[in-house]
């Protein structure tokens, strides 16, 4: 089995752009491309950002048991990772990131033990995580409204993970998570 490192947050944290920016300073690192049962949202594109599944699909493949997780995220959307996925990266001898809900991230820790590392992104407070969603652009205000309403319980559970990362300054944070990793992987 290979290694795996998992990133969890409310939504609007920042974890994606920790993530992106972790993927330009390590080359061992592959990303885990989850399934989702949601419209692709700008410039999203399958098989890079998601592989995007009609809620049928979806379920049919759940009911083939090919995913190691998956979770109702939000409402009438799932997300999850497909066995296939994990498979796909370790046999390219990468270290797999997961970018997963909270919930996600505690399962995939509990699957995984010592060889998954996992990181709670923070925001700094609940209404920097409010500017931010609206800051993207990229959410309907009833979605924006279904995220903070989230990110209490999400928060609560900050505890359950290896570390804690607060992002207040982006470069501080990755600079944080980077050290985090190193030190995991050696
Ligand atoms: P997530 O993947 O956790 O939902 P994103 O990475 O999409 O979050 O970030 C949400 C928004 O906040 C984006 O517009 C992003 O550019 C911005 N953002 C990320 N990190 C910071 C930061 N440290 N300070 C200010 N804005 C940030
Ligand atoms: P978004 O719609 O913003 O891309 O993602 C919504 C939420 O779904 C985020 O919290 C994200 O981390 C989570 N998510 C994405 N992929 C997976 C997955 O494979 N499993 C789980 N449990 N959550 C996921």
């Amino acid at each position: 089995m290979g290694k795996l490192v998992i990133f969890s947050a409310p939504s609007g944290s920042g974890k994606t752009t920790i993530v992106r920016e972790l993927l330009k300073r390590f080359n061992c690192f592959e990303f885990s491309i989850s399934a989702t049962s949601r419209q692709p949202r700008g410039q999203e594109q399958n098989g890079v950002d998601y592989y995007f599944l009609s809620n049928e699909e979806f379920k049919e493949r759940v009911a083939r048991d090919e995913f190691v997780e998956w979770e109702e995220v939000y409402q009438g959307t799932c997300y999850g990772t497909l066995k296939s996925e994990m498979e796909r990266i370790w046999a390219k001898g990468n270290i797999i990131l997961f970018d997963v809900d909270v919930m996600g991230g505690i399962n995939l820790k509990h699957i995984f033990g010592d060889n998954a590392c996992s990181v709670f992104i923070m925001p700094p407070s609940v209404e920097e995580l409010e500017r931010r969603l609206r800051g993207r652009g990229t959410d309907a205000e009833e979605v924006i409204q279904k995220r903070i309403a989230k990110a209490e319980f999400e928060l609560s559970k900050a505890s359950e993970f290896d570390h804690v990362v607060v992002n207040d300054k982006l470069e501080e944070a990755v600079d944080k998570v980077a050290e985090i990793i190193t030190r995991f992987i050696k």
